[in-house]
């Protein structure tokens, strides 16, 4: 297991549980995994999208499959009950890490996307009148901004969106502005995907509580890399995915103050989500799995616990130190060219950077940077109407995370340098 302090990070050592960090790329693509021709060594800066998978996830993943698969909650046999215990601590782990008061406050999903769906579906097509509005921010992935304008549309209500400034800062005084009596709902991005600015999630919380309104925070970006306590930010919702934290795919976290999941109706409806059903109706059963119906992701919430084990164990101080010593030194080096744009602030940014080369389209740029090994995102990253704002059809995003180093920036800089004299 890797050590840390606070003041840094192993990461020899942490990247030795991560195989695939090893990988050699440029062969053959329509062919999963590697082939023969693959000789370039992989930097991986597209963490923002997903990040790798330990050793130890995949081994808690792959112990589940072998020694005790089964089905939850129903089966009296050894091997269901023992993966329903597995389960049902899960719940208890993610309420621990995030500071939730308990597992009823922590509901499954497949991913924040549908964190985001689940609430609009039952809170919003329940409590949102015709009239009142939600507000968001100029800077939200299409999961929150989306939801939300569908759910207005729907509803008969408004959308707001608070604006940014030049720094790719949130203007505070815009949303208290936006915010009013008729407010239902506020809802920011803790840390924005692609400007990495890291917003004052608990004065927008306090701001929506001042006009009795809800908050719904979008941590997908934030709980991998800082610790995050859902009750000190007093957020009435907040969610996040589990493969962007050393976990699986498939599994996604929604908190919900306990008073408030209470009292709203199911989403999905089905088996294991019900107490009692008869052919005149059902009655739901107890949080969270009033929320969980069907077969849940098993596999995933072992291996999203196993992810927490080892994020707990390397230490989410050391991790956001390391995220803001590399985003730091990436947006210095990129600022050394002149014709490089930088999006969002310098400071109180989180571990990633968006930019663009000057008269190059980010996927060119991110082609060439793929042909040195270097793998970022290109593209609009799930934020079309902020890329508007910015002016710009489409930027490139190089992320970071606890296994990555200035090495690695240096060659995303030496390979930006490449591409500028090509295109010159
Ligand atoms: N919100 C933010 C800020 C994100 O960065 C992402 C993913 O990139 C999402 C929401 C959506 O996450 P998922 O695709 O896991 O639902």
């Amino acid at each position: 297991m890797p050590v840390s302090d606070a003041t840094g990070l192993d990461v020899e050592a942490i990247r030795e549980d991560f195989p695939i960090l090893d990988r050699k790329i440029g062969g053959d693509v329509t062919v999963p995994g590697p082939d023969e021709d693959d000789d370039t060594p992989l930097y991986y800066l597209d963490n923002a999208a997903t990040s790798h998978t330990p050793r130890q996830v995949v081994e808690a993943m792959t112990e589940y499959y072998y020694e005790y698969n089964s089905n939850v909650h129903r089966g009296i046999h050894s091997l269901s009950q023992e993966a329903s215990v597995a389960y049902e601590e899960a719940h208890d782990r993610v309420a621990e890490f995030v500071g939730a008061d308990g597992r009823e406050e922590v509901v499954f999903t497949k991913n924040t996307t549908e964190a985001f769906n689940l609430v609009a579906y039952t809170w919003g097509l329940t409590e949102l009148e015709p009239g009142e509005n939600v507000v968001t921010t100029q800077m939200e992935h299409h999961a929150s901004l989306v939801t939300w304008q569908q759910l207005c549309e729907k509803q008969g209500a408004e959308v707001r969106y608070a604006e940014i400034d030049d720094d790719g800062r949130l203007d505070m005084d815009d949303l208290r502005a936006k915010v009013d009596d008729d407010t239902a709902m506020v809802s920011a991005v803790h840390v924005s995907n692609t400007l990495g600015t890291i917003n004052p999630v608990e004065e927008i919380t306090e701001i929506a509580h001042e006009h009795d309104a809800l908050s719904f925070i979008d941590g997908a970006q934030a709980v991998p890399t800082r610790p995050v306590d859902v009750g000190e930010i007093d957020a009435d919702f907040y969610a996040f995915s589990g493969h962007k934290m050393l976990g699986p795919t498939g599994i996604g976290v929604l908190y919900g103050k306990e008073g408030l999941l209470e009292e709203l109706p199911p989403f999905l409806v089905g088996g294991a989500m019900i107490r009692r059903v008869e052919f005149e109706g059902a009655t739901w059963e107890d949080l969270p799995w009033k929320f969980e119906a069907g077969t849940p992701p098993i596999a995933e919430a072992v291996g999203l616990t196993a992810a927490i084990d080892y994020l707990e164990d390397v230490g989410m101080d050391a991790i956001e130190q390391h995220e803001r010593e590399l985003a730091t030194y990436a947006y210095d080096r990129l600022s050394e060219f002149d014709d490089v744009e930088i999006y969002g602030p310098r400071e109180g940014r989180g571990g990633l950077v968006g930019f663009n080369l000057e008269g190059v389209h980010a996927h060119d740029l991110s082609s060439i940077l793929d042909d040195h090994g270097v793998a970022v995102r290109a593209g609009d990253h799930c934020t079309q109407p902020l890329h508007d704002v910015l002016d710009v059809p489409a930027s490139t995003r190089a992320s970071f995370y606890l296994y990555n180093t200035r090495e690695e920036i240096d060659e995303l800089i030496d390979a930006v340098d490449t591409a500028r004299q090509l295109f010159a």
